[in-house]
């Protein structure tokens, strides 16, 4: 039986992360970008041997394959999307929870370290991608990634995930993208998620 992919729902109202994020871009971008990799998807692996598999195993058996890039991409960027939705809060940014607190310090010297890092990945970033922390081998790390790639492909796993497309921000902030992103770190960051996540 053929896995069908979703467009999970967002975990927020359209308009609850205004003015950070307005309701426009998150109609465009959800509505339409987060849902055309999911439709496509769809279509591409219909009929193929990754047509049962589950959405993180699409990924796994595609990642690095030449004759599978347009499934890599939209796969990855179905699940970096909703990476990227659930790494948001409307009440989001200010102080890490203890436990995630504590590694940052760890491993950056300081929470405002660790944002520095997030900013410098997502202003750097050139052209379209994304900007990580990860857990590398039980260290926090910020990476960043080109279009749609993950860094679980490089053994690395992302407890919370910044999108630099400009479809991210443009409806906002035009070329401002670093406006865009220290705005999202200060009021939107879902530091509790991060801390979920680690391993
Ligand atoms: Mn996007």
């Amino acid at each position: 039986m053929s896995n069908v992919h979703v467009l999970p729902v967002l975990p927020f109202a359209d308009n609850a992360l205004d003015p950070v994020i307005s309701a426009n871009t998150l109609s465009f971008h959800y509505g339409k970008h987060h849902k055309t990799y999911v439709d496509n998807l769809n279509k591409l692996v219909t009929g193929t041997e990754l047509a049962d598999l589950s959405l993180e195993q699409v990924i796994a058996a595609s990642s690095g394959r030449a004759d599978k890039v347009g499934i890599f991409n939209n796969a990855a960027q179905i699940w970096n999307h909703t990476f990227y939705w659930n790494s948001l809060t409307p009440r989001g940014g200010g102080e890490p929870p203890a436990a995630l607190k504590q590694k940052i310090e760890a491993d950056f010297g300081t929470v405002e370290g660790c944002k520095q890092e997030l900013v410098a990945a997502a202003t750097t970033q050139f052209g379209s991608g994304w900007a990580w922390l990860v857990q590398d081998g039980g260290k926090l790390k910020v990476v960043k990634t080109a279009n749609a790639n993950v860094p679980s492909t490089e053994g690395m796993k992302p407890l919370l995930v910044i999108d630099v497309w400009e479809h991210a921000y443009y409806l906002d902030y035009q070329n401002r993208r670093v406006d865009y992103v220290n705005a999202t770190i200060d009021r939107l960051i879902n530091w509790g998620f991060a801390e979920k996540n680690l391993g």
